[in-house]
């Protein structure tokens, strides 16, 4: 995911007409900005390359899935169906509005197992949040169909996953909403920022809203506009929209350097006995940004992972034991630690995480290793990363 390896003269460009006019800021000072609106232009080409109606930029992912989650309606008490694999912004959202986060098993996809989705959920259920970790997707016609049957919210979250489709569609734009990250090691980087995306028009205003005090953006006088309801302030500078707008130009090529780099580390470890692939969802295309396989136990996978670091290799992750993208990394989660009092009725619907089977989770991540793929690494590199891969694994089996 490596937005930051391609940092160049465009984004200094885009940078530069910001400052020249010194507007930081993406709402109006319309005489003094020399016409720039950065955050306007990203999202009004980010839609279009989205395959959305509407897009709202934000200050981050985590506020992007705080702010579709708040848009949609989601509040105190509602309960929202998230997987055991994520990054920790998953339920911080959730948790930030009130809202109740329940964890459930994920599959060989990496991502949410539809049949567990469907045994969580409540009458106080209202969104499935499936995320599509490490640059492939859940299996969204089966979490839709679970969706529509309850009628629930299909909320993506495509933070490590831009640039993938799912039946030809951008991955985003198949849910009600997607969320996006364009924090500094994703695909592409405002530095820090995020984007939603949706087709409903009433999400997309409430987003809209929300994210900026709960300002109604009608007029041109900002301190006389009204507040058809509370919001909070997570907008993005134009400094950090000026970066994302240069980077989105790179995005194709992106996709396909990360695709070519892919294929040749997949090739070499598709020829060991014994290792095999996450599973895609039929229908889907990756977006390369990371390579992810299974060794046939844990036992075996421990010894892979060490064999890969004593033979120097870098950039990859054993999320099982080693990283807090997994809830055993979880124990602020899992023990309720908060500064200040969570709201009862998280405290009274939260499961009790400790002693949640999550063994299907587990007998899945502990077999699981994923090889970031760079897009700097010269063929040459690849090629002779690919073979110390594939040596130290060997090695172990
Ligand atoms: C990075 C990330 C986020 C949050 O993004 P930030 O911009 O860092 O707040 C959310 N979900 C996933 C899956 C991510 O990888």
């Amino acid at each position: 995911m490596p937005g930051f390896e391609i940092f160049g003269a465009e984004e200094r460009k885009q940078v530069n007409d910001v400052l020249e006019t010194g507007v930081l800021m993406r709402y109006g000072f319309d005489g003094m900005r020399n016409n720039h609106w950065k955050a306007k232009e990203f999202e009004s080409l980010f839609a279009k390359r989205m395959d959305a109606e509407y897009c709202q930029l934000v200050s981050s992912g985590t506020a992007a899935l705080t702010v579709a989650l708040a848009s949609a309606g989601i509040g105190a008490g509602d309960e929202v169906i998230m997987p055991t694999f994520t990054f920790v912004a998953s339920f911080e959202s959730i948790l930030a509005l009130g809202a109740v986060p329940i964890l459930v098993d994920i599959d060989e996809t990496l991502t949410l197992d539809p049949n567990a989705v469907e045994a969580a959920i409540t009458e106080k259920t209202k969104c499935v949040m499936p995320v599509h970790m490490c640059g492939s997707m859940a299996d969204l016609r089966a979490l839709k169909a679970i969706c529509d049957k309850h009628n629930l919210l299909l909320l993506e979250d495509a933070c490590q996953a831009l640039g993938g489709t799912y039946q030809g569609k951008p991955l985003g734009s198949y849910g009600d909403l997607g969320c996006f990250s364009f924090d500094y090691v994703k695909t592409i980087t405002c530095g820090e920022g995020g984007a939603i995306i949706t087709n409903n028009k009433e999400y997309a205003k409430n987003a809209d809203h929300y994210q900026d005090h709960g300002h109604d953006h009608v007029g041109n006088d900002r301190g006389a506009e009204s507040h058809p309801f509370l919001g909070y302030n997570f907008r993005i500078s134009e400094l950090n929209a000026a970066v994302g707008l240069a980077q989105l130009d790179k995005l194709d090529g992106i996709l396909n350097t990360q695709k070519d780099n892919y294929k040749i580390l997949r090739e070499a470890l598709a020829s060991i006995e014994g290792v095999t692939f996450r599973k895609v969802p039929e229908g889907g295309e990756e977006n390369y940004s990371f390579l992810s396989f299974f060794l046939p136990n844990e036992g075996l996978t421990k010894k892979a992972h060490k064999a890969l670091s004593d033979a120097g290799v870098d950039a990859y992750f054993y999320w099982y034991t080693n990283n807090w993208h997994y809830i055993n990394g979880w124990e602020h989660l899992r023990n309720q630690k908060s500064l200040g009092n969570l709201s009862s009725e998280v405290k009274n619907q939260m499961q009790d995480l400790n002693n949640t089977d999550f063994s299907k989770s587990h007998a899945v991540m502990s077999r699981t290793i994923s090889s970031l793929i760079k897009i700097g690494w010269t063929e040459k590199e690849v090629q002779k990363r690919a073979e110390a891969m594939k040596q130290a694994i060997i090695s172990v089996l």
